[in-house]
């Protein structure tokens, strides 16, 4: 998916509905912001259209609105990326001053990789 260009109100709407995690009404999101209910209406279907929220129908104090809710993404590594063979990449648990070109670990690390990926 392509990263939507957001305004500065787009942003500034989106962050506020980053901030309640448990998701917050349409029916309030615009008077909390200071926008008239069609723009806010713009502005989150555009948000949702670009994957950022989810809006679930719903109702409140006997209203029909929408709960709005920040799309959570999974992000999630392949364990077995980090691995050569029986081996977990060095740089997980270093704390050692990082100088990638000159890192004997790392060079361990990579001919134990390629030599595990030979076998
Ligand atoms: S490259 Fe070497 S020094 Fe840098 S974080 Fe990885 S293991 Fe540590």
């Amino acid at each position: 998916m392509t990263a939507l260009q957001l305004s500065e109100t787009e942003t500034t709407v989106l962050a506020h509905i980053r901030a309640k995690p448990d998701g917050t009404y349409q029916s309030e999101l615009w008077k909390d912001l200071g926008v008239d209910s069609r723009t806010c209406s713009r502005i989150l279907k555009k948000l949702e259209d670009g994957g950022y929220i989810e809006r679930e129908e719903c109702k409140k104090d006997g209203t029909r609105t929408y709960l709005v809710r920040i799309v959570k993404t999974e992000k999630t590594i392949n364990p077995m990326l980090l691995m050569a063979g029986e081996t977990i990449v060095p740089c997980v648990a270093c704390d050692e001053e990082c100088d990638i070109e000159h890192c004997k670990m790392l060079e361990d690390w990579v001919y134990e990789l390629v030599f595990s990926e030979m076998e």
